[in-house]
């Protein structure tokens, strides 16, 4: 180990304001009008248009892409918020390059597909700046409806259901609603507060009652719920994160990615946030690399991400893995951390080569090499609360919610969607889906009672 190394170095100030705001400006800028018209103007405007199958909220692609090129701005951005009120966010930060820009038949003349997410940005942006109302309730049922969890799955959820007339009271854990929309998402994702903002525009519809600091399973149970409302939908996403196991896992230095990124999406000045000097990042999702890519842009000198699978198996799409590779994240594959060292404070990392069997299991691969780390991020995925599993009786596998199709779980009047449940690709626009195709379940079975 080299001596500069044996100081831990984590502090903030690394870079000037001036940087920190240069580097965390949004992504993908907005599309100017004469932008969003040129790129309209590509689409082909398919007959059973496979982006729109491509999309998990089922957009009418071609439908919303028309009304962009007869400046029907409005239209456009009801014909994506009826099918997905979470448009704005999702397009932000939906892996598009998967989903339905991947299947842009544009792809196989020009390899460049229509750039539907900037588009659909283009389109709803001005909805959420004029908070211009595009929906309205029906006449009220008398029903009650419980939706625990606030974000993308419980605010889709109730939204459908205050449209379809029903009273949706939601309680959320967290002191801002919104979920990892305003917790984690990258910050140069959905910059000047877009999270709050989206909020704001879902609950102006009325018949929302939001209540923040509300915890299922320490403030109250399922069964108590069951019993004072008609409905319930549990979208309380994925609250523990998994452990190295590992010995000195607690040791200072190592720390939970999804902590520190809450504790960045909340900061007032990023440029005061402490970051390491030198950062070590274990995991192959989104989380690893969104950490990976803001400790340096924060100013780390060097970012180490480590995963133990091939680039192939990783969950983070190839578009952000370059982004980490072109923001100088150093990407290590085939390897696994063996040991944390250091003595007040982790100093180094030691890992081992992995490889695949002939059976393609994952074996130890016998090298071994370290990396020097006054920070340490587990980012290797996440799991239900046990406060959520011990709340009530769901059938639960793998620490997941079983549902069916429309959302319903094993217990008689409760839904559940989004991270929690089983069977998921955990974006925000599938939980964004599930709460819609919960509501829709939901409003059937008030209607039948
Ligand atoms: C770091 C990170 C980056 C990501 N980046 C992207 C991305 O770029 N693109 C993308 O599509 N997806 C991304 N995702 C995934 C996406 O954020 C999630 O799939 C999505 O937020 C899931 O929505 P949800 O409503 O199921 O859960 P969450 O967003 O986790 O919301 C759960 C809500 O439930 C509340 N809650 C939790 N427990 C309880 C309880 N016991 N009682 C009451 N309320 C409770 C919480 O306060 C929270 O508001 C990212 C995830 C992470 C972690
Ligand atoms: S919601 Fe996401 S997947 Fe669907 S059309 Fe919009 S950007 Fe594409």
């Amino acid at each position: 180990m080299s001596s500069d190394t044996q100081q831990p170095d984590v502090r903030g100030n690394r870079l000037d304001k001036d940087e920190i705001d240069n580097n965390f400006s949004d992504l993908h800028p907005p599309l100017s009008r004469s932008e969003a018209l040129i790129a309209a103007d590509r689409c082909y405007f398919c007959y059973d248009a496979p982006c729109t199958t491509a999309c998990p909220t089922g957009i009418d692609i071609p439908g919303f892409i028309q009304k962009i090129r007869s400046d029907n701005i409005k239209g456009s951005a009801h014909t994506i918020l009826r099918e997905n009120i979470m448009g704005g966010m999702c397009a932000r930060v939906c892996p598009t390059e998967v989903l339905c820009e991947e299947a842009c038949v544009r792809n196989t003349h020009e390899e460049k597909p229509v750039e539907i997410g900037l588009l659909q940005r283009y389109a709803t942006d001005p909805v959420f700046d004029a908070q211009s109302q595009l929906f309205a309730r029906a006449p009220a049922t008398g029903k009650k409806v419980a939706v625990v969890g606030g974000g993308p799955a419980g605010l889709s959820c109730a939204h459908r259901l205050a449209t379809f007339g029903h009273d949706v009271v939601v309680f959320n854990r967290d002191n801002k609603p919104g979920g990892l929309n305003e917790y984690g998402i990258a910050a140069y994702k959905a910059i000047d507060d877009f999270a709050q903002k989206e909020v704001d525009y879902i609950l102006s519809i009325g018949g929302i009652e939001l209540r923040n600091g509300e915890t299922l399973g320490k403030d109250f149970t399922l069964g108590e719920l069951r019993k004072s409302y008609d409905a319930v939908f549990i979208g309380v996403g994925l609250g523990s994160t998994n452990e190295l196991d590992l010995e000195h896992e607690s040791m200072p230095g190592v720390g939970s990615a999804i902590d520190y990124i809450a504790e960045l999406r909340q900061a007032d000045d990023l440029s005061e946030l402490p970051v390491g000097r030198r950062v070590v990042v274990i995991g192959g999702g989104m989380t690893a690399i969104d950490i990976a890519v803001q400790s340096k842009r924060l100013g780390a000198e060097r970012v180490d991400l480590v995963y133990r699978r091939g680039p192939e198996q990783m969950g983070a799409s190839t578009f952000e893995q370059d982004l980490a590779k072109t923001s100088g994240v150093i990407i290590h594959h085939w390897a696994k951390p063996l040991e944390l060292i250091g003595d007040k404070h982790v100093t180094t990392i030691r890992f081992e080569r992995t490889a695949l069997d002939s059976s393609g299991r994952l074996t130890s691969g016998g090298q071994q090499f370290e990396l020097n780390a006054d920070t340490v991020f587990k980012a290797i995925g996440q799991t239900l609360d046990n406060d959520v599993i011990d709340a009530g009786d769901l059938d639960i596998q793998h620490k997941r919610i079983i549902v069916d199709d429309a959302g319903k779980t094993s217990l008689d009047k409760v839904w559940a969607g989004g991270d929690c449940v089983a069977g998921g690709d955990d974006l925000t626009v599938t939980a964004v889906q599930h709460g819609k195709v919960a509501a829709i379940d939901i409003d059937r079975y008030l209607r039948q009672g």
